[in-house]
């Protein structure tokens, strides 16, 4: 994709402070983090979302990202890791990316959802099962 920002960081147009890299993946430094040590795993190939990754990208990610996680808590000094991917809505950029970020304590980073917005458990569930 000519105009993906993505993109041009992985084919190295853009800089990036890159953490990890091998065949199918990078990852990078986010460079307006939530926290310290805030990181996105970027698969090399451009893919818009979810529906449009691979089972080798996601799978491969989560391998890496299991291994990263002893150092990032060793170096980062963090307690926790949250591990999120937006798809359409939230998404900023349209090119598949997992944000890993390093947890620490009291750093109020919850989730916040209108509770006027959440509808009876039993509607919901008769909709999913
Ligand atoms: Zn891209």
């Amino acid at each position: 994709m000519e105009d993906c920002i993505f993109c041009k960081i992985i084919r190295g147009e853009l800089p990036s402070r890159t953490i990890y890299e091998d065949d199918l993946i990078k990852i990078i430094m986010n460079i307006n983090p939530a926290t310290n040590g805030h990181l996105l795993v970027l698969p090399k190939e451009h893919m818009v979302n979810i529906m449009d990754t691979t089972d080798e990208v996601i799978t491969h990610s989560l391998s890496i990202i299991r291994k990263l996680y002893p150092e990032l808590k060793e170096k980062l000094n963090c307690e926790g890791l949250t591990i999120s991917q937006n798809n359409e809505l939230g998404q900023e950029i349209k090119h598949f990316h997992i944000h890993l970020t390093p947890r620490y304590k009291d750093d109020l980073l919850e989730f916040t959802y209108d509770k006027n917005m959440i509808s009876d458990l039993d509607e919901i569930f008769n909709k999913l099962k």
